[in-house]
C-alpha cells in the first residue's frame, strides 16, 4: 500500500527485496481494491490475487506447491467459496503448479475443480516441458543451485485457452485478458476494468525484465516494451506485478510500466541499429550500452538477469545464431584451440598465470577465457585448476545478476572439484 513504510523504502531503493520477503513470508494479505485481495509469500513465487465474484472466487495464478498450501489457506481466511476459475497469466510452473493443491481442495470438499483459461501458448510450453524435462532439470538446477533438481511436469492443462484478447464476465465482474510476449510465449496480463487493476504477470517483477536468460528458449523484448505500452494505454491505478508488492497509484503504476518499456526499447533500438549496419555480434555486445539511470530505477536492477544477456537474445532474435566471426561458423573444438594456444604460449600453466594476473587487474573477462583455455588443456592438473577457480571466483564477485553469478558458479564448483 502506498502508506506502507516498506513499500515506501523498497520504490525509493532504500530497502533490499529480501526484507520484503521476510516480512511477507507468513503469507501476507495486500487488500488491493473491493473483494480483491493478493497473497504473497515470497518474491521468488509469482504473487496470486484472489477476486470474489457471485459465482465463487476467481484466482490469478496459483503459486507453486511449497507455497500454494499457505496461499490457499490464506485466501481461505479471507473468503471460503468455492473457486470457480484461475487464469494462468503464463505457463511458468512458479505461476501455474499451485494448481494441484486448489484441485484437491475442490476434490476434499467435493466441489468442481477450478476451470483453468490461458493463452494458447501454455498447453505447447506444457508439451515442451515434456520433450526437454532433462535439459530443464539440469538448468534450473544450475539457476538456482539445486543439485539433482527434477523439472515437474504431467500437471494440469488449461480448459479453455484464447488468442489475442479474452473478455470474460463472470458472477457480475468483468475480465479482460490480453495476450503479449515477454519473458514467454504465453503471457497474459490481466484487466479488471471496474477498479482499474491490471495484474501484469511477469512483465514487471521489480527487476530489470528477464529477456536474456542465458539457457532458456528465446525471449522476446520488442513485444514485451510493446505490451507494457498497451497497459500503459490502460490507465491503471492499482498495478499488481507478477513478483513483489502490489504499486498503488496512477502516477507510479504509469512510472513503471514507462521505464520499463523505455529501458527495452533502449536495448531493441540500439542493438537493431548495429546490426542493420552489419556489425558482428562482438561489436554489438560491446557497443550497446544502458544509460545508468535505468539500472538505477529500484525496479530495474540488473539483479536478475543482465541487460548484456538481453542484447545477446535480441540479436539472436533478428539475427540468428551466427556471430559474424569466420572461425565460429564451422569452430575447430575447444580442446584443440586450447591445447594449441598451451603449446604456442610455452604450456597450460603459462596461461592460467597470465589469467590470475589479468585477473588481479581487474581484466576478469579476458582472465576467465584465459583460464577456461587453460583449465581444458590441462584438465586434471590441480594447480592450474586452483587458478582457474580462483579467477571465476573473482568474475563471480565482480557480477550484479543472479544469472550471470549461477553460470559461472557451475563451472568454479567444477574447477574446485578438480584443484582438489
Ligand atoms: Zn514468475
Amino acid at each position: 500500500m502506498a502508506s506502507d513504510p516498506l513499500f515506501e523504502r523498497l520504490w525509493n531503493g532504500n530497502a533490499p527485496m529480501e526484507e520484503w520477503t521476510t516480512a511477507v513470508s507468513h503469507g501476507a494479505i495486500t487488500p488491493v481494491a473491493d473483494g480483491i485481495i493478493t497473497v504473497h509469500t515470497t518474491y521468488f513465487c509469482g504473487s496470486v490475487t484472489a477476486i470474489r465474484t457471485g459465482e465463487g472466487l476467481v484466482l490469478i495464478d496459483t503459486a507453486k506447491p511449497d507455497t500454494a498450501r499457505r496461499t490457499l489457506e490464506v485466501i481461505r481466511s479471507w473468503d471460503e467459496s468455492p473457486i470457480h476459475t484461475v487464469i494462468f497469466t503464463h505457463g511458468h510452473i512458479d505461476h501455474t503448479s499451485g494448481i494441484a493443491v486448489i484441485d484437491a481442495e475442490a476434490d476434499a470438499k467435493g466441489v468442481p475443480r477450478p476451470r483453468i483459461i490461458a493463452h494458447r501458448n501454455v498447453k505447447r510450453r506444457m508439451e515442451r516441458y515434456v520433450a526437454s524435462q532433462g535439459f530443464n532439470s539440469l538448468v534450473q538446477g544450475q539457476q538456482f543451485n539445486m543439485s539433482g533438481y527434477v523439472y515437474p511436469v504431467g500437471q494440469r492443462q488449461p480448459d479453455a485457452v484464447y488468442d489475442e484478447t479474452l473478455s470474460l464476465a463472470i458472477g457480475g465482474r468483468r475480465f479482460e485478458l490480453f495476450h503479449g510476449r515477454g519473458e514467454t510465449d504465453d503471457a497474459s496480463f490481466v484487466w479488471l476494468p471496474e477498479r482499474r487493476v491490471l495484474a501484469t504477470g511477469d512483465f514487471v517483477i521489480w527487476v530489470f525484465p528477464n529477456a536474456g536468460n542465458p539457457r532458456k528458449v528465446q525471449r522476446y523484448a520488442a513485444e514485451w516494451a510493446a505490451a507494457l505500452r498497451q497497459m500503459e494505454g490502460l490507465k491503471p491505478a492499482i498495478l499488481i506485478p507478477g513478483h513483489g508488492p502490489v504499486v498503488f497509484g496512477d502516477e507510479r503504476a504509469l512510472q513503471m510500466l514507462r521505464e520499463g518499456a523505455e529501458a527495452l526499447e533502449y536495448l531493441v533500438g540500439e542493438t537493431l541499429a548495429l546490426i542493420n549496419r552489419g556489425a558482428t555480434l562482438d561489436e554489438v555486445l560491446h557497443g550497446v550500452k544502458l544509460p545508468p539511470a535505468f539500472l538505477a530505477k529500484p525496479y530495474l536492477a540488473a539483479k536478475y538477469d543482465d541487460p548484456e544477456f538481453l542484447v545477446r537474445s535480441i540479436y539472436h532474435f533478428y539475427a540468428g545464431w551466427f556471430d559474424g566471426d569466420a572461425a565460429h561458423l564451422k569452430p575447430a573444438r575447444t580442446a584443440e584451440i586450447a591445447t594449441e594456444l598451451a603449446e604456442l604460449a610455452g604450456g597450460a600453466r603459462k596461461l592460467a598465470e597470465r589469467a590470475a594476473r589479468l585477473s588481479e587487474q581487474g581484466k576478469s573477462r579476458l582472465a576467465v577465457q584465459l583460464a577456461e583455455f587453460a583449465g581444458t588443456a590441462a584438465p586434471d592438473d590441480p594447480a592450474i585448476q586452483a587458478i582457474r577457480a580462483r579467477v571465476l571466483q573473482t568474475a563471480i564477485e565482480g557480477d550484479s545478476s543472479l544469472m550471470g553469478k549461477a553460470f559461472l558458479s557451475v563451472y568454479q564448483r567444477q574447477a574446485q572439484q578438480r584443484a582438489g
